[in-house]
């Protein structure tokens, strides 16, 4: 978090404790605002199929431009989950997600063969029915329930298994994929795992970035994979940096790939242009 300008004296002789609660607060103040007004944006990075080098889908990140300078998610997103902004949030992300797939179905003049994966935090899961936003979201964007995928954390099963195993079966029955995001940080419980409808384990990038030289991380990544593969869950591998990385990858039978070796997250026109000139080659 950005800490205010110490452009007057006063300021610096404040305590530092003072000043960062000043800080957050006039910070979540105008985050609501931000949200209110539409402000915030979301950035799109592309998942590729390592196999073909297909474009699969994007990542959709939201992006805060505030006027003294971006603020980066690690630091907006706690704010928002303490505030219990994450709900108005949450439905932003995934409404304009919908919409977006749907604009760039207009602009192709038929469905772009991609799909969207939109993070869910655990307190938005928690607090907000998430399934009945993502109905909505379908319904009013007009676009089909598998072209969205709904990330969710380890933590945001954990804490309460049986709703999150009804939203899950809700997200199923409209037909939207699931995926856990950063597997492999949190405390998963093999057992929910093996219960829970989800699509897609996507391996954090913690697991990812040594994995040519270091092999703990191989065998890591191996067993991940082999239980991907008995579980008949694809995986995303997130944080890939660099070619001989995506090619170790694919020869572990890691489905897809996201990572700033293909591109860092970019604007929706820019994933669009992005996807038409991947899949003219
Ligand atoms: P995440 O869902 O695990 O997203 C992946 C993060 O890794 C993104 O950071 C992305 O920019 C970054 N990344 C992608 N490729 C690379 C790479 O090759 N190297 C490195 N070093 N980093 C890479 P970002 O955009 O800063 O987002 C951070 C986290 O904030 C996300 O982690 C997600 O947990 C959260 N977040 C972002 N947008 C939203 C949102 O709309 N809703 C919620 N609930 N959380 C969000
Ligand atoms: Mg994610
Ligand atoms: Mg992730
Ligand atoms: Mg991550």
């Amino acid at each position: 978090m950005k800490r205010a300008k110490q452009t007057d004296r006063t300021e610096i002789y404040e305590p530092q404790v003072g000043t960062v609660t000043k800080d957050r607060f006039s910070l979540e103040t105008q985050l609501r605002e931000a949200i209110e007004n539409d402000e915030l944006t979301l950035a799109f990075q592309p998942l590729v199929e390592l196999k073909t080098g297909r474009v699969a889908g994007f990542e959709a990140l939201a992006r805060w431009d505030h006027k003294d300078g971006a603020i980066a998610p690690v630091d907006f997103i706690p704010i928002a989950e303490d505030s219990g902004l994450i709900v108005p949030l949450g439905r932003w992300a995934i409404e304009t997600a919908a919409k977006t797939l749907a604009e760039w179905d207009r602009k192709l003049g038929h469905e772009i063969p991609v799909y969207v994966g939109v993070n869910v935090s655990a307190i938005q899961l928690a607090r907000d029915d998430v399934a009945e936003v993502v109905r909505r979201a379908l319904a009013s964007s007009g676009i089909a329930g598998d072209r969205l995928m709904l990330e969710l954390t380890e933590s945001a099963i954990i804490g309460d298994p049986d709703r999150a195993m009804a939203v899950l079966a809700e997200l199923k029955s409209l037909k939207a994929r699931v995926a856990m995001d950063d597997f492999g940080t949190g405390y998963s419980n093999l057992a929910y795992l093996q219960r829970l409808p989800i699509d897609v384990l996507k391996i954090d990038q913690s697991f990812v970035s040594g994995l040519t030289d270091d092999q703990d991380q191989a065998a890591i990544l191996r067993t991940i994979q082999g239980l991907a593969d008995s579980l008949d869950m694809e995986t995303t591998a997130e944080g890939i940096e660099c070619k001989e990385i995506a090619r170790a990858l694919s020869l572990l039978g890691c489905t897809y790939g996201q990572g700033f070796y293909y591109s860092k997250p970019i604007s929706a026109d820019k994933a669009f242009t992005y996807w038409k000139l991947s899949s003219s080659n």
